[in-house]
């Protein structure tokens, strides 16, 4: 049993704090939320806590609010080593995550996916499978549900898919999936996670808690993941696109085999890209490693259509095709993205960069990219480093960008979003981003038929 709650300080005003607050309420403890924005920031937020009668601060953190305290939580996007909650810890606070706090109150069995790219795209495909096997499963963690508000559903689901992000896994301490899969670990969120064998520890740590019964799910494809090693007696599953695995799921050219058995085929992958095979093959993994049913799984894999602004595709103006992947918010992913087409690519790409390389997808540009539209901050780095290579052009605003990649587009081609950088420079997010490009190839759509009726009138 873990200790009674007692004072609880959570850093940072937002949904999850939100949700955090009503569970510590539920299981008897006294929440109390602090925050470094000023009031009209956050005002949604302050008059839900007022409604819910939890008492909290804004514009900066009190010494105050930190008093008393026996766990602090700092909600996601706060480092956890920020001044206050280290002075906090000195003075005996225990610095717990969301996850670590909600996980101690979960009745559900825990389905966790983390990696740097693909989480939502495999949680999402998990769920719908888990679902379609007539079990009650309820999606949370990194995306529109907080797992804090997933463990207090009513009733309770069988199953939680939890998405988890490796800021997540930096607070964790008991956290036990039952099982746990790692897609990837690629150069993200480096600035924060200072090197990548720090990040590799950390996205090690979703495993670190497992007994024998829980189970490891891992890319053997990748060189970080297969570095993994989950403890003893935790049953291992592995998958890859490239060998065969002894205890996972492996692409046989067109047929997915599980050891020697065929199980289903690339074909009832829907998606675009060998990465969302790749994404595929961790879902169907963890399906056969949780002994789900198998003739449910593969039905619901085929019916599966993919997720909003993951190189979703948008329409088609005379013969150009355009593709909405604003969640690219890497290099990997953009990479992933350019991999996935066959015609050639218009792509716009730029935003707040993370310091990555860019030159390290020359050969991707070179083989896929006919022309580039480049936006944001990093515009500047994206053509020094791609100019020689194709033609750059650089845009202001989204409409701007998607009429400047149409008039460089023939039928046949393909205009892309995949901007590989971060969206705060020019949209509240990356969900922003893309709806704002949507509208703008809408808008694009619109004014070519409206100009060809007036030049079709006599
Ligand atoms: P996450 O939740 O980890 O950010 P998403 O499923 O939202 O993952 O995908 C994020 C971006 O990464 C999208 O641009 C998507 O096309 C790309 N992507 C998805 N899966 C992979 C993968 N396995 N490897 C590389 N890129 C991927």
């Amino acid at each position: 049993m873990y200790p009674a709650l007692g004072n609880v300080t959570i850093v940072g005003m937002g949904r999850t704090a939100l949700a955090l607050a009503k569970l510590v309420l539920l299981k008897g403890g006294a929440p109390f939320v602090t925050e470094a924005a000023g009031r009209e920031t956050v005002a949604p937020f302050c008059r839900e806590l007022d409604r819910m009668g939890v008492p909290f601060e804004c514009g900066g953190h009190s010494a105050q609010a930190f008093k008393g305290a026996k766990f602090v939580v700092p909600s996601p996007g706060v480092p956890p080593d920020i001044e206050p909650i280290r002075s906090a810890h000195g003075a005996g606070a225990e610095v717990l995550g969301e996850l670590e706090l909600a996980w101690r109150y979960c009745p559900a069995k825990i389905l966790a996916v983390t990696g740097t790219n693909g989480k939502t795209t495999t949680t999402e495909l998990v769920r719908n499978l888990v679902a379609a096997c007539g079990h009650t499963v309820v999606l949370a963690g990194n995306n529109d549900v907080p797992f804090s508000a997933a463990v207090m559903a009513e009733p309770p689901p069988e199953f939680i898919v939890l998405e988890v992000s490796s800021y997540q896994l930096e607070t964790v301490r008991e956290f036990r999936p039952w099982i746990a899969a790692v897609l990837n670990i690629t150069p993200d969120h480096l600035a924060r996670h200072a090197s990548m064998e720090k990040y590799a520890e950390v996205k090690a740590r979703i495993f670190a808690r497992q007994r024998p019964g829980d189970i490891a799910v891992i890319n053997a494809d990748d060189e970080r993941t297969r570095e993994l090693t989950p403890p003893d007696n935790v049953a291992l599953w592995t998958f890859s696109l490239e060998t065969r695995q002894a205890n996972g799921l492996w692409l046989d050219r067109d047929t997915i085999r599980a050891g020697s058995t065929p199980v289903a085929g690339a074909a009832d992958v829907h998606l675009p890209g060998r990465h969302n095979l790749q994404n595929a093959l961790a879902a169907l993994t963890i399906m056969r490693a949780g002994r789900f049913d198998w003739g449910s799984t593969v039905e619901a894999l085929r019916r599966f259509q993919g997720v909003e602004h993951r190189i979703e595709y948008v329409c088609d103006i005379a013969g150009v095709r355009f593709y909405n992947d604003s969640k690219s918010t890497n290099i990997d992913s953009l990479r992933a993205a350019l991999d996935s087409f066959e015609a050639p690519v218009v792509l716009i790409a730029g935003g707040r960069g993370k310091g990555a390389d860019y030159r390290t997808l020359r050969a991707a540009v070179q083989a896929h990219v006919k022309a580039m539209v480049l936006i944001g901050e990093d515009a500047p780095q994206l053509a020094e480093a791609f100019s020689d290579l194709v033609h750059t052009q650089r845009a202001g605003a989204m409409d701007d960008a998607v009429a400047c990649a149409m008039a460089q587009a023939r039928a046949g081609d393909v205009v892309l979003l995949s901007p590989a950088c971060a969206s705060f420079d020019m949209y509240r997010d990356f969900a922003h981003r893309g709806r704002v490009f949507k509208e703008a190839v809408t808008r694009h759509a619109e004014t070519r038929r409206a100009k060809r009726r007036e030049t079709a009138q006599p």
